[in-house]
């Protein structure tokens, strides 16, 4: 056992504060990480304050993790001491499913282990995640990470925010040819814009934020289309091959239906705790369009998307933060003012 240092919430009213607990020894397949930079995902705050059902208390929240080995199991082959890695959203899986062993660890048939507020596979203790300085994993859900040093900080992102967006888009194979389109401009939406400007599409952003058009466009966007305006809505009316939604707040998805073309594909990302107002079927049934939905990426494809962002130069546009201003990182990212991502400098975490 060792003792973490970490920031927890002890219910879903209380603030986040400094905490500490044991972690497990390490086992002969696990790999014991040294946390030096954890994402802030929308998914730690919904968890947090239970807006997904209730969490366990205390909750750690944190799965965008980066970080070096500080030692490895006897039977690990992958690392070694020293190595820079990430740990993203699952920690374990059942290993024994079809899903698993099609490498969708996350659909995993008997339950994944996420990295917070879930459930370890034999003991079945609470997990607790990367709002800590260290953090012990089974060698099978550690990514190896090869970006530049000084971009670790921006990687941490991507372990959850990147291989959201990456994973539809390559499902719903977006390339070039394709119009498609991004909701949302926070953690997850930034990303996708990335990612699909990277895959060759033409890539238009839908944002509630008119102060956001310039950034988007920076990032990759070759249109910004402003959402809550009903005329430039119309105007993308029948016109997109594929549409990625990453927004955390229900909201009217006919619109959004409205602008894709025959056959064309919406897929939800975006988790809110309370459902959307439903679709009109109209709109699906006249054009044969489809609304879908994704979670994460498995391990194998996790490792693609790192490998493929470092090709591109791909990293996260961050606002590096210390421990103690997560509270205040949750209320920015309530008023969508965030640019993207919020990360934690986890040396941060005694101060
Ligand atoms: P985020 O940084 O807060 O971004 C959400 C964006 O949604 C905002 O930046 C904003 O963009 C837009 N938005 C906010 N309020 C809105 C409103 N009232 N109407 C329309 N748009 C609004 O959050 P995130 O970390 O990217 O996460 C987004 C969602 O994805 C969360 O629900 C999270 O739990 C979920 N998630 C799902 C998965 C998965 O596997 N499916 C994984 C990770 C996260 P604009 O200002 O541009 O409008
Ligand atoms: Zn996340």
């Amino acid at each position: 056992m060792t003792i973490a240092h970490a920031y927890a919430a002890q219910s879903a009213t209380t603030p986040l504060a400094p905490f500490s607990f044991e972690r497990r020894t390490p086992t002969a397949r696990d790999v014991a990480i040294d946390i030096l930079h954890c994402g802030v995902c929308h998914s730690d705050l919904h968890t947090a304050r239970s807006e997904w059902g209730p969490a366990a208390y205390p909750c750690v929240p944190g799965h965008e993790i980066v970080g070096r080995v500080s030692a490895v199991g006897s039977e690990v082959s992958k690392f070694k001491v020293g190595d820079i890695v990430g740990v993203g959203c699952m920690v374990d899986s059942c290993q024994h499913c079809q899903p698993c062993a099609d490498g969708l660890e996350q659909y995993c048939d008997n339950g994944m282990t996420g990295t917070y507020d879930s459930q370890e596979q034999v003991s079945r203790a609470n997990t607790l995640g990367g709002y800590s300085d260290h953090i012990v994993v089974f060698e099978k859900f550690v990514l190896h990470v090869k970006h530049d040093e000084k971009d670790l900080a921006a990687v941490a992102p991507l372990l959850c925010a990147g291989i959201t967006t990456y994973s539809p888009l390559r499902q719903w194979k977006v390339g070039p040819g394709h119009k498609v389109g991004i909701v949302g401009l926070g953690g997850l939406g930034h990303m996708g814009v990335k990612i699909a400007a990277a895959l060759g599409a033409h890539v238009v952003l839908f944002t509630t934020s008119p102060g956001k058009a310039a950034d988007a466009l920076r990032l990759g966007a070759k249109e910004v289309v402003v959402s809550k305006d009903p005329q430039a809505m119309e105007a993308q009316r029948n016109s997109f091959d594929f549409i990625l939604n990453t927004v955390a707040v229900p909201h009217d998805l006919d619109p959004f239906l409205a602008a894709l073309k025959l056959d064309g594909t919406m897929t939800l990302v975006g988790a809110p705790g309370t459902p959307h107002p439903s679709p009109g079927v109209f709109g699906l049934i006249l054009k044969r369009r489809r609304l879908a939905g994704s979670m994460i990426g498995g391990i194998a494809e996790t490792q693609e998307m790192l490998d493929f962002c470092a090709e591109h130069g791909i990293v996260s546009d961050i606002e590096p933060i210390r421990m103690a201003q997560i509270n205040e990182a949750y209320e920015r990212m309530l008023r969508s003012d965030v640019k993207y991502r919020f990360v934690v400098d986890m040396s941060t975490v005694r101060d």
